[in-house]
């Protein structure tokens, strides 16, 4: 049994639970975006040492929580204190923690519009608050730093990357005490409830929450994969918790008719726009391109080719299904008079 919590696991209230309480997890993962994310952390993290001395990869924790801090920018007057190897050469107006996130380019424009996370900030807020009651921890390679005692954090700082352009988006908020008590009430619970079955799910689950999609315990959370039925279903017990989502579906659908309507007139105003930069939004289009669809004199000619028998009357699916079955690349060509679908994307414009 783990008897602290890292700040870095306090996404979801149920997963800290489990790691809490040892469990074992269930689940493998996709760890290619978590190892390219690693990559990142670390030459910047690098970077930042080298180039400005900041203080990267340092550990903090007290009797509850423990966690690893990105980079910390110290004040000048904090700074003073250290020996002068290990002052930074630009020193911060008032200390900061900086956590660096990686994002795909799909989350990307959720990041421009809405920042960091209930979640990302909670864990910068549980850096921060232990800086500013315990100081970095008195271990081996920070023992210096570990001498400033209580460091006296203003600032929290996150850097988001974009795993696929290399883009930069910085967001900065004053610490403040108010939310840290949040953050640590909410370790409280996590900490006092006495099975991980007793903790909320703080996501969705499976197929509606990337975090479900990759946690190690979504089969201990969500139950087993059940074919044709989603794993939220889990959630319904009885008639009565039917009538009750039943309600709340049929109250949300109402909510959200004029909103779509009104979406869907939007969408139409808009059709034929040029792609480009208005306001705040970045317009662009997709789709709209010929659909493919089976060719079957291709396919008779690749029978022919392969040695096989071609029926006198084509049955595409049972040619589909011998030429998948013999390896081969079932012919498609594109019809002009089918089309995609024309998809409208709106994006926050990239400020200067
Ligand atoms: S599957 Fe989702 S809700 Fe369940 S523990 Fe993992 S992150 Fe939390």
């Amino acid at each position: 049994m783990q008897t602290k919590i890292g700040a870095s696991d306090t996404v979801c209230a149920r997963r800290a639970g489990y790691l809490l309480h040892g469990r074992k997890p269930t689940d493998g993962g996709e760890k290619r975006k978590a190892i390219l994310g690693t990559w990142l952390h670390e030459g910047m993290l690098t970077a930042a040492r080298q180039k400005f001395g900041w203080i990267v990869e340092r550990c903090v924790e007290d009797e509850s929580i423990r966690g690893h801090i990105d980079a910390v920018q110290l004040d000048s007057a904090t700074a003073a204190k250290l020996p002068k190897r290990l002052r930074p050469s630009l020193p911060a107006e008032e200390t900061t923690v900086e956590d660096v996130k990686t994002k795909s380019p799909y989350q990307w424009d959720n990041i421009l519009r809405y920042g960091a996370s209930e979640a990302e900030v909670r864990q910068v807020l549980l850096y921060a608050d232990l800086l500013r009651s315990n100081g970095f921890a008195d271990i081996e390679g920070q023992r210096q730093l570990a001498r400033l005692g209580a460091v006296n954090v203003g600032r929290m700082r996150f850097r988001f990357v974009n795993r696929d352009t290399g883009d930069e988006h910085v967001q900065e908020m004053a610490y403040s005490a108010e939310r840290a008590r949040g953050a640590r009430w909410w370790v409280q619970q996590v900490r006092s409830a006495e099975t991980p079955e007793e903790l909320p799910r703080t996501f969705q689950g499976p197929g509606l929450s990337a975090v479900c999609d990759h946690c190690p315990f979504r089969t201990a959370c969500w139950g087993p994969v059940v074919a044709g039925r989603r794993p939220q279903s889990i959630l319904i017990h009885d008639d009565a918790d039917r009538e009750q989502a039943l309600a709340e579906y049929v109250e949300i659908s109402a909510q959200m008719k004029p909103l779509k309507d009104r979406q869907k007139v939007l969408r139409a105003m808009l059709d034929g726009s040029e792609p480009g930069v208005y306001g705040d939004n970045v317009l662009s289009w997709s789709g709209g391109n010929a659909s493919k669809v089976d060719d079957v004199d291709a396919m008779v000619a690749l029978y022919e080719r392969a040695g096989l028998e071609v029926p006198t009357a084509p049955d595409v699916a049972a040619m589909k299904a011998q030429l998948k079955a013999a390896d081969l690349p079932v012919p498609v060509r594109l019809d002009p008079d089918r089309r995609t679908s024309v998809s409208i994307n709106v994006t926050l414009r990239k400020k200067p």
